[in-house]
């Protein structure tokens, strides 16, 4: 009774959630923080004074979202902690002008959708042929195998080099090989390495111009450099990006495109030939709020960036090597340990981690960075390994 499709497919397994007991949850790279105290007032908002607006169909172009979107980028030059104060309402953070986008974001730019998970679906779909493999990082984040396997499109994996950082010259050779689309997280997953922004710009000036090319963006706010400004000169150029990290809002669902009009019109039909209506009238409400509210979530990105340079520290000092991230997470090992005997003695003393049985990375944990209290609570069971 089953299609013969579903034999492609290979499912996505996320970062447990146990129900036998409270854990301390590190394992899923969500935010330690709550949403912002405006995304409160605006969901009690729709339910106090407009509750029969549930009730109908919400906007499907989210025009309203698209627009805060686009101010919110224009403002922080597409990286929270980069909010500087130029007429832009409660941003309070600064930053240095080399920062900034050298034009205008428009939402005509804007594609939003119910998570990145589902937004990259759309990507897949709208810009990757099945007539050629796509080429990608051998270990980036592993949602991309996953949707790969179900749109039946091969994969031309790149190892990464032994510094474990991005084989740039290889990724491009494949590419101009097959004349073929290139897709990567940056900063990447579960490394937590970032590529600068002038090192994307030399990767586009020599990929193929005619495929599109696509940067995920989920953890830039927490220290990297966004690719956004890179729009002006490359037309083939996707930034993938959500609101699940680094503002807390992976419970409500919210991600998001930035790439040329074109582009954007083209995902709007594969939206409109799926799903009408991914985003719902409460998480666009909620998340207009949340842009309203950026220097809010731009404190919270530096305390975790703060409590992530700590916890480096620490690790290091007691014998586990360590990747420098630029992320919301930490990829490191115990040396002469396995993961999975780390993983589990952590676990047991009631924390959560991520640990991957995929070769290569097996003795590696990726430990997600949580409020100061919960790092105290890991950095004393870890005292004892
Ligand atoms: C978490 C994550 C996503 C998915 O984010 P959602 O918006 O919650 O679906 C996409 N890409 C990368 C690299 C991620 O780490």
């Amino acid at each position: 009774m089953l299609s013969k499709r579903l034999e492609n497919l290979n499912p996505y397994v996320p970062g447990e959630q146990p129900k036998d007991r409270e854990y301390i949850k590190l394992n899923a790279n969500e935010n330690p923080y709550s949403p912002s105290p405006k995304v409160k007032e605006a969901i009690l908002d729709v339910v106090n004074n407009s509750l029969q607006k549930l009730g109908l169909y919400p906007d499907p172009e989210s025009v309203e979202l698209r627009e805060s979107i686009a101010h919110m980028i224009n403002c922080t030059g597409g990286v929270l902690c980069n909010a500087y104060q130029n007429g832009c309402g409660d941003y309070s953070c600064i930053s240095s002008a080399q920062d900034l986008i050298p034009f205008n974001v428009t939402p005509d730019m804007i594609f939003c959708g119910n998570g990145s998970d589902e937004v990259l679906s759309f990507v897949f779909y709208t810009f990757f042929d099945t007539d050629r493999p796509l080429v990608l990082p051998k270990y980036t984040y592993s949602f991309y195998p996953v949707y790969a396997g179900f749109y039946n499109i091969a994969l031309d994996e790149v190892n990464l080099k032994n510094d474990w950082t991005l084989d740039i010259d290889k990724m491009l050779l494949e590419a101009n090989k097959y004349d073929t689309n290139i897709i990567f997280a940056n900063p990447n997953a579960p490394t937590g390495l970032a590529l600068s922004r002038l090192q994307v710009k030399e990767m586009l000036e020599k990929a193929p111009k005619d495929k599109v090319f696509v940067v995920d963006e989920a953890y830039v706010d927490f220290g990297g450099q966004s690719c956004i400004p890179l729009l002006k000169d490359f037309k083939n150029l996707v930034v993938v990006r959500t609101f699940s990290k680094s503002m807390s809002f992976a419970g409500m669902r919210l991600g998001y495109v930035v790439a040329n009009p074109e582009l954007i019109k083209a995902m709007m039909t594969v939206k409109n030939s799926f799903n009408h209506f991914p985003v719902d009238a409460i998480a666009q409400k909620a998340a207009v709020a949340s842009c309203k509210d950026v220097s809010y979530y731009c404190v919270n990105a530096k305390k975790v960036a703060e409590e992530r340079e700590s916890f480096e520290a620490f690790l290091c000092e007691k014998g586990w090597s360590v990747i420098p991230s630029k992320t919301n997470f930490v990829f490191a090992k115990k040396n002469g340990k396995s993961g999975d005997e780390m993983y589990k003695f952590i676990k047991s003393q009631g924390i959560l981690v991520r640990h991957f049985s995929t070769p290569g990375i097996e003795d590696y944990l990726r430990i997600t960075i949580g409020t100061h209290e919960q790092m105290n609570a890991l950095k004393k069971i870890m005292e004892n390994l």
